[in-house]
């Protein structure tokens, strides 16, 4: 029999359902009321003013006059603003605080501003998640989400005005801590070990709580894949500490935040059942499936694997006994953007959707195939509605929060429509990864040359658990070193010839530029792969978060330079292996002489 409560959540899905459908149906005026919107609330900025715009709100006077812009050309402004000028630099509306990147600019965090009014529209975002998600997967409204979220230090910008990770200030917000009872935020973890700055107090008891609760729990998520990760190793290590808690009621005397002890208190009971369930599960030899084994009731895993996680998705598919991996969102602290709209796809098929009341957006063609762009057309922006299927563009915002015509740094494809709104794949971030000198090798190529490497492990019960790349030019001619940290599942010997054969192959992936640059001018060195000890890469990840880096938005650089990581790596080598010979390649394309 459906109840009250029913028909109020099916009423409150189908308000945002409706929203998204009449969102994407009129996607293109949307976008022009967002710009002029923009343009005339913040009519008397100096930025804008600067450039000329005299309260022009159109977009062909927008686009005529504003330039594109990376964060270089405003980190002068920014830095003013930071500096406590609170006069109207970038928007009229205050800037409340600042939002760190993991992106960074000579070293620092970029600074992202934010105002409050913004604040709410990115928090509208999370709004959409489970009405999407409820279409596809019933009675979420029945249980829990085991949800790790960490938040990290706050700083002060000089001027006074709050930075921190956009994760922290959210699980720190009015809207997340003062939410009112809704079955979709209904979370194992309490506030309390949410707000626990200490990792280890955070992550042991919010792990706690959700073991506690380990029926309900329908859904276990983290934001990135590699949080997800992160938490089973510490389960692996700390699980018997957290079973005898379980089994006698009290909590481990390393939870030393009061705080935190008093909202744990509230949950743990004594339970011999439970504790000598988990004891059993966890001390099986074999992990796999040991998601679902302890939190039988789970019904998908929501973590990001798309982008530069995408290499998590095999330990996460083994860890969870192929429950989906739903990528829900789309989104960065420069703004949010958008939402998977088929949540249960593989994660390969991953699509967002761009939510048009975002923000304004603009599009910059990019080729990297055979199909190059003229010079007209890779100049020309693109708006939203006008992106065309199959092509790649760089994602460029104008914000509420003061940003105009910036490029977020991000490649995304054209994979379908909703209605009239677009759908993208994500690419990759727009880097050059490793470069020795004229070859430029990016996070997507290296991505996929680390995949066909892999390849070669499949028969020893192999792959690589995590890896980094690093630009050695100690060496004459310098070369491209990868540390890998292997994942044995089984007993086998991997002889060198295999690790020297990932090697070639993963030249062989590379672009004509590089094998031209190791064939003929001889300019580059042989590949070499470093194995590193296991382990390895929970210390980088920890080194990364005591210089600054956030547990949530934490994503393992795919390429280190000279300094303490990588004498990190170095100190953990415990194989090394060059390619055997040089990649194949053949004189005669444009590209390939032009690598001046
Ligand atoms: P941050 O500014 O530290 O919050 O990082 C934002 C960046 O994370 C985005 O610009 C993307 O490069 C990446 N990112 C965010 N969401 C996703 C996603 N769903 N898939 C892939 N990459 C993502």
């Amino acid at each position: 029999m459906p109840t009250s409560l029913d028909h109020d959540l099916y009423q409150k899905n189908k308000k945002i359902l409706d929203f998204i459908e009449d969102a994407t149906s009129h996607a293109d005026e949307i976008q022009k009321n967002v710009l002029a919107e923009i343009l005339s609330h913040n009519a008397n900025v100096e930025y804008l003013q600067r450039h000329g715009l005299n309260g022009h709100i159109d977009s062909e006077t927008f686009k005529k006059l504003l330039p594109i812009i990376s964060y270089e050309d405003i980190k002068d402004d920014i830095n003013r603003i930071a500096n406590g000028d609170t006069s109207p630099i970038l928007t009229s509306n205050p800037i409340s605080n600042f939002l760190t990147s993991s992106g960074t600019s000579g070293g620092e965090r970029k600074l992202m501003p934010a105002t409050e009014e913004e604040l709410g529209r990115r928090y509208f975002l999370y709004s959409l998640l489970m009405p999407i998600l409820s279409q596809f997967v019933p009675d979420l409204e029945k249980g829990k989400g085991m949800y790790l979220m960490f938040i990290k230090n706050e700083s002060k910008t000089p001027g006074g005005i709050k930075a921190s990770p956009v994760l922290t200030n959210y699980y720190k917000s009015s809207h997340f801590l003062n939410r009112p009872y809704d079955p979709y935020t209904n979370f194992t973890s309490p506030n309390e070990a949410v707000l626990c700055l200490d990792s280890y107090q955070s992550m042991y008891s919010q792990l706690l709580c959700g073991l506690c609760q380990n029926n309900e729990v329908l859904r276990v998520g983290a934001v990135f894949a590699s949080g997800l990760i992160r938490a089973i190793h510490f389960l692996e290590k700390n699980w018997s500490l957290l079973c005898n808690d379980i089994r006698t009621g009290t909590l481990n005397l390393l939870i030393t935040d009061t705080s935190v002890r008093e909202a744990v208190m509230k949950i743990l009971k004594p339970d011999e059942n439970l504790a000598n369930f988990i004891e059993f599960e966890c001390s099986k030899n074999s992990w796999q499936g040991i998601i679902t084994r302890l939190w039988p009731n789970t019904k998908y895993i929501d973590v990001i694997v798309t982008g530069s996680m995408s290499q998590y998705i095999p330990t996460l598919e083994y860890y969870g006994n192929e429950l989906p991996l739903v990528c829900i969102m789309y989104a960065s602290s420069e703004c949010y953007f958008g939402v998977n709209l088929n949540p249960l796809c593989k994660p390969c098929q991953v699509s967002y959707t761009l939510i048009p009341t975002m923000c304004y957006y603009e599009f910059l063609p990019i080729s990297r195939s055979n199909d190059p762009l003229n010079e007209k057309e890779k100049q020309e922006l693109v708006d939203l509605v006008d992106v065309k299927l199959g092509q790649e563009y760089e994602l460029v915002v104008t914000t509420y929060a003061g940003l105009y015509r910036y490029k977020v740094g991000d490649v995304l494809k054209v994979t379908g429509f909703k209605n009239k709104a677009p759908q993208f794949s994500f690419v990759c971030r727009k880097n050059v990864v490793l470069s020795i000198e004229s070859d430029k090798t990016d996070e997507v190529e290296l991505q996929n040359a680390m995949k066909n490497a892999m390849a070669h492990l499949v028969p020893f019960d192999a792959d690589v658990l995590e890896y980094t790349s690093f630009a050695d030019t100690k060496t004459i001619p310098g070369h491209y070193v990868l540390y890998w940290e292997l994942n044995l599942k089984g007993s086998k010997v991997i002889p060198p010839c295999v690790f020297e054969d990932c090697c070639l192959t993963i030249e062989e992936s590379f672009n004509s530029v590089y094998r031209q640059s190791r064939v003929s001018d001889k300019s580059i060195g042989p590949l070499e792969i470093k194995i590193v000890e296991k382990g390895t890469f929970d210390k980088f990840m920890d080194y990364s978060i005591t210089v600054g880096a956030s547990i949530n938005q934490y994503k393992t650089p795919r390429c280190v330079k000279v300094g303490p990581l990588v004498e990190l790596l170095e100190s953990r080598v415990v194989a090394k292996y060059f390619s055997p010979k040089c990649p194949k390649w053949v004189p005669g394309h444009k590209e390939w002489n032009n690598g001046n």
